[in-house]
Protein backbone atom coordinates (compact mmCIF):
# COMPACT_ATOMS: atom_id res chain seq x y z
CA UNK A 1 0.00 0.00 0.00
CA UNK A 2 1.71 3.03 -1.02
CA UNK A 3 1.40 6.36 1.30
CA UNK A 4 2.14 9.85 -0.69
CA UNK A 5 5.11 11.21 0.77
CA UNK A 6 4.34 14.96 2.54
CA UNK A 7 6.06 17.01 3.42
CA UNK A 8 5.08 20.45 5.56
CA UNK A 9 6.73 23.74 6.28
CA UNK A 10 5.88 25.01 9.38
CA UNK A 11 6.93 28.85 9.74
CA UNK A 12 6.44 28.89 13.37
CA UNK A 13 5.92 32.52 14.71
CA UNK A 14 7.74 33.76 11.82
CA UNK A 15 7.24 36.50 9.08
CA UNK A 16 5.67 40.04 7.94
CA UNK A 17 3.29 40.05 5.17
CA UNK A 18 6.25 40.99 2.74
CA UNK A 19 8.15 38.24 3.82
CA UNK A 20 5.23 35.66 3.55
CA UNK A 21 4.41 36.83 0.20
CA UNK A 22 7.71 36.37 -0.76
CA UNK A 23 7.94 32.81 0.44
CA UNK A 24 4.43 32.29 -1.34
CA UNK A 25 6.02 33.79 -4.61
CA UNK A 26 9.11 31.44 -4.55
CA UNK A 27 7.23 28.18 -3.81
CA UNK A 28 4.86 29.12 -6.59
CA UNK A 29 7.81 29.19 -9.07
CA UNK A 30 9.54 25.76 -7.65
CA UNK A 31 9.80 23.15 -10.15
CA UNK A 32 8.42 20.10 -8.08
CA UNK A 33 7.14 16.26 -8.49
CA UNK A 34 3.15 16.50 -9.19
CA UNK A 35 0.87 15.84 -6.69
CA UNK A 36 0.60 12.10 -7.21
CA UNK A 37 4.15 11.90 -6.30
CA UNK A 38 3.74 14.27 -3.40
CA UNK A 39 1.55 16.34 -1.07
CA UNK A 40 2.94 19.90 0.16
CA UNK A 41 1.17 21.48 2.78
CA UNK A 42 2.57 24.82 4.73
CA UNK A 43 1.42 26.09 8.26
CA UNK A 44 1.93 30.27 8.50
CA UNK A 45 1.23 31.86 11.71
CA UNK A 46 -2.60 32.46 11.78
CA UNK A 47 -2.96 36.27 10.69
CA UNK A 48 -0.97 35.24 7.27
CA UNK A 49 -3.10 32.13 6.07
CA UNK A 50 -5.73 33.69 4.22
CA UNK A 51 -3.07 35.39 2.41
CA UNK A 52 -1.10 32.83 1.98
CA UNK A 53 -3.90 30.05 1.18
CA UNK A 54 -4.70 33.15 -1.74
CA UNK A 55 -1.36 33.24 -3.03
CA UNK A 56 -0.35 30.35 -2.93
CA UNK A 57 -0.83 27.43 -6.37
CA UNK A 58 -3.33 25.22 -6.03
CA UNK A 59 -1.23 21.72 -5.75
CA UNK A 60 0.11 23.45 -2.27
CA UNK A 61 -1.97 23.89 0.67
CA UNK A 62 -2.11 25.53 3.79
CA UNK A 63 -2.42 24.33 7.65
CA UNK A 64 -3.10 25.68 10.84
CA UNK A 65 -0.17 25.72 13.48
CA UNK A 66 -2.86 24.95 16.60
CA UNK A 67 -7.11 24.89 17.16
CA UNK A 68 -9.34 25.16 20.18
CA UNK A 69 -9.90 21.72 21.82
CA UNK A 70 -13.74 21.86 21.45
CA UNK A 71 -16.02 24.20 19.71
CA UNK A 72 -15.43 28.32 20.07
CA UNK A 73 -16.99 30.58 22.33
CA UNK A 74 -15.49 32.56 25.43
CA UNK A 75 -11.71 31.81 25.19
CA UNK A 76 -9.86 34.54 24.40
CA UNK A 77 -6.74 34.46 22.54
CA UNK A 78 -7.89 31.55 20.57
CA UNK A 79 -9.01 30.03 17.26
CA UNK A 80 -11.24 27.30 16.73
CA UNK A 81 -11.87 24.24 14.38
CA UNK A 82 -14.68 25.85 12.97
CA UNK A 83 -13.31 28.47 12.42
CA UNK A 84 -10.51 27.31 9.86
CA UNK A 85 -13.24 24.86 8.82
CA UNK A 86 -15.18 28.22 7.56
CA UNK A 87 -11.98 29.84 6.11
CA UNK A 88 -11.51 26.74 4.18
CA UNK A 89 -8.27 25.66 6.03
CA UNK A 90 -7.81 22.08 4.92
CA UNK A 91 -5.00 21.05 7.94
CA UNK A 92 -4.11 21.67 11.08
CA UNK A 93 -0.81 20.72 13.35
CA UNK A 94 -1.45 19.76 16.43
CA UNK A 95 0.53 18.75 19.59
CA UNK A 96 3.86 20.59 18.18
CA UNK A 97 6.37 19.99 21.15
CA UNK A 98 6.51 23.77 21.15
CA UNK A 99 3.22 23.73 22.58
CA UNK A 100 3.41 21.08 24.33
CA UNK A 101 6.94 22.56 26.70
CA UNK A 102 6.14 25.91 26.45
CA UNK A 103 2.41 25.87 26.61
CA UNK A 104 1.94 23.02 28.66
CA UNK A 105 -0.24 20.90 26.52
CA UNK A 106 -0.46 17.44 27.74
CA UNK A 107 -0.87 14.02 25.95
CA UNK A 108 -4.85 13.76 26.95
CA UNK A 109 -5.44 17.46 26.03
CA UNK A 110 -3.54 16.98 22.58
CA UNK A 111 -5.86 13.46 21.93
CA UNK A 112 -8.71 15.94 22.39
CA UNK A 113 -7.54 18.33 20.26
CA UNK A 114 -6.70 15.85 17.46
CA UNK A 115 -10.27 14.61 18.00
CA UNK A 116 -12.09 17.59 18.12
CA UNK A 117 -10.86 18.89 14.69
CA UNK A 118 -11.05 15.46 12.84
CA UNK A 119 -14.66 15.66 13.96
CA UNK A 120 -14.92 19.25 12.33
CA UNK A 121 -13.34 17.68 9.03
CA UNK A 122 -9.76 19.29 9.55
CA UNK A 123 -6.88 17.08 8.55
CA UNK A 124 -4.42 16.36 11.23
CA UNK A 125 -0.72 17.03 11.29
CA UNK A 126 -0.30 15.43 15.09
CA UNK A 127 3.36 15.59 16.63
CA UNK A 128 5.10 13.45 18.99
CA UNK A 129 8.86 12.82 20.10
CA UNK A 130 10.50 13.04 23.14
CA UNK A 131 13.48 15.33 24.97
CA UNK A 132 17.16 14.59 24.88
CA UNK A 133 16.22 14.03 28.54
CA UNK A 134 14.38 11.27 27.75
CA UNK A 135 16.19 9.88 24.76
CA UNK A 136 19.69 9.42 26.97
CA UNK A 137 17.18 7.67 29.75
CA UNK A 138 16.40 5.22 27.26
CA UNK A 139 12.49 5.80 27.02
CA UNK A 140 12.07 7.51 23.57
CA UNK A 141 9.53 4.82 22.63
CA UNK A 142 7.72 4.88 25.93
CA UNK A 143 7.00 8.61 25.36
CA UNK A 144 6.49 8.62 21.32
CA UNK A 145 3.90 5.42 22.56
CA UNK A 146 2.00 7.29 25.64
CA UNK A 147 1.96 10.52 23.19
CA UNK A 148 0.55 8.37 20.57
CA UNK A 149 -1.79 6.32 22.94
CA UNK A 150 -3.40 9.45 23.79
CA UNK A 151 -4.58 9.94 19.92
CA UNK A 152 -5.17 6.40 19.59
CA UNK A 153 -7.84 6.08 22.09
CA UNK A 154 -9.87 9.29 20.95
CA UNK A 155 -10.33 8.57 17.07
CA UNK A 156 -11.15 5.13 14.74
CA UNK A 157 -10.32 6.67 11.43
CA UNK A 158 -7.19 7.50 10.92
CA UNK A 159 -7.67 8.74 7.05
CA UNK A 160 -7.02 12.30 7.73
CA UNK A 161 -3.96 11.61 10.13
CA UNK A 162 -0.11 12.27 9.12
CA UNK A 163 1.63 11.48 12.49
CA UNK A 164 4.85 13.78 12.75
CA UNK A 165 8.10 11.92 14.86
CA UNK A 166 10.19 15.18 15.53
CA UNK A 167 12.46 14.15 18.67
CA UNK A 168 12.37 17.73 20.58
CA UNK A 169 16.49 17.06 20.54
CA UNK A 170 16.62 17.75 17.07
CA UNK A 171 14.28 20.09 16.46
CA UNK A 172 15.86 23.85 15.43
CA UNK A 173 18.77 22.44 16.82
CA UNK A 174 20.51 21.68 13.45
CA UNK A 175 21.05 18.51 15.11
CA UNK A 176 19.61 16.14 12.80
CA UNK A 177 18.68 12.50 13.88
CA UNK A 178 20.42 9.90 11.85
CA UNK A 179 18.79 8.25 9.07
CA UNK A 180 19.18 5.14 11.12
CA UNK A 181 17.92 6.69 14.18
CA UNK A 182 14.78 8.29 12.05
CA UNK A 183 14.54 4.87 10.60
CA UNK A 184 14.15 3.29 14.22
CA UNK A 185 11.49 5.03 16.01
CA UNK A 186 9.21 5.48 13.00
CA UNK A 187 9.35 1.38 12.24
CA UNK A 188 8.77 1.13 16.07
CA UNK A 189 5.91 3.54 15.81
CA UNK A 190 4.07 2.02 12.62
CA UNK A 191 4.78 -1.48 14.63
CA UNK A 192 3.28 0.35 17.81
CA UNK A 193 0.28 1.34 15.71
CA UNK A 194 -0.47 -2.18 14.13
CA UNK A 195 -0.75 -3.52 17.20
CA UNK A 196 -2.93 -0.93 18.81
CA UNK A 197 -5.30 0.25 15.82
CA UNK A 198 -5.81 -2.43 13.07
CA UNK A 199 -2.84 -3.38 10.23
CA UNK A 200 -4.57 -1.43 7.31
CA UNK A 201 -4.34 1.81 9.93
CA UNK A 202 -0.46 0.90 10.29
CA UNK A 203 0.39 0.28 6.71
CA UNK A 204 -1.51 3.72 5.52
CA UNK A 205 -0.89 6.26 8.14
CA UNK A 206 2.22 8.45 6.95
CA UNK A 207 4.63 8.78 9.68
CA UNK A 208 6.89 11.84 8.71
CA UNK A 209 10.40 13.35 10.35
CA UNK A 210 10.42 16.39 11.92
CA UNK A 211 13.75 17.84 13.26
CA UNK A 212 16.77 20.60 11.71
CA UNK A 213 15.18 18.68 8.35
CA UNK A 214 17.61 20.69 5.37
CA UNK A 215 18.26 19.98 1.68
CA UNK A 216 21.47 18.21 2.44
CA UNK A 217 20.10 15.40 4.42
CA UNK A 218 16.59 14.75 2.97
CA UNK A 219 17.66 12.47 0.87
CA UNK A 220 19.27 9.96 2.83
CA UNK A 221 16.55 10.58 5.66
CA UNK A 222 13.27 10.49 2.38
CA UNK A 223 15.46 6.39 1.61
CA UNK A 224 14.04 5.50 4.71
CA UNK A 225 11.10 2.29 4.65
CA UNK A 226 9.16 4.49 6.98
CA UNK A 227 9.90 7.66 6.70
CA UNK A 228 7.15 8.75 4.65
CA UNK A 229 8.03 12.40 4.22
CA UNK A 230 8.71 15.33 6.82
CA UNK A 231 7.84 18.66 8.73
CA UNK A 232 9.94 21.39 8.28
CA UNK A 233 10.60 24.31 10.31
CA UNK A 234 13.77 26.62 9.61
CA UNK A 235 14.60 25.70 6.20
CA UNK A 236 11.05 25.81 4.86
CA UNK A 237 11.38 29.74 5.23
CA UNK A 238 14.62 29.22 2.45
CA UNK A 239 14.16 28.26 -0.94
CA UNK A 240 16.05 24.90 0.07
CA UNK A 241 12.08 23.72 0.95
CA UNK A 242 11.94 22.86 -2.96
CA UNK A 243 14.60 20.95 -2.51
CA UNK A 244 13.09 19.22 0.32
CA UNK A 245 10.10 18.42 -1.33
CA UNK A 246 11.93 17.50 -4.96
CA UNK A 247 13.31 13.87 -2.25
CA UNK A 248 10.01 12.69 -2.75
CA UNK A 249 11.23 11.23 -5.79
P1 LIG B 1 13.26 22.63 12.44
O1 LIG B 1 11.77 22.53 13.08
O2 LIG B 1 13.16 22.06 11.05
O3 LIG B 1 13.56 24.10 12.44
O4 LIG B 1 14.16 21.82 13.31
C1 LIG B 1 10.93 21.46 12.82
C2 LIG B 1 9.63 21.64 13.53
O5 LIG B 1 9.63 22.17 14.66
O6 LIG B 1 8.56 21.26 13.02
Amino acid sequence: MARKFFVGGNWKCNGTTEEVKKIATALNEGKVPSQDVVEVVVSPPFVFLPLVKGLLRPDFHVAAQNCWVKKGGAYTGEVSAEMLVNLDIPWVIIGHSERRLILGESNEFVGDKVAYALSKGLKVIACVGETLEQRESGSTMDVVAAQTKAIAERITDWENVVVAYEPVWAIGTGKVATPAQAQEVHCELRNWIHANTTPEVAATTRIIYGGSVNGANCKELAAQPDVDGFLVGGASLKPEFIDIIKSAE
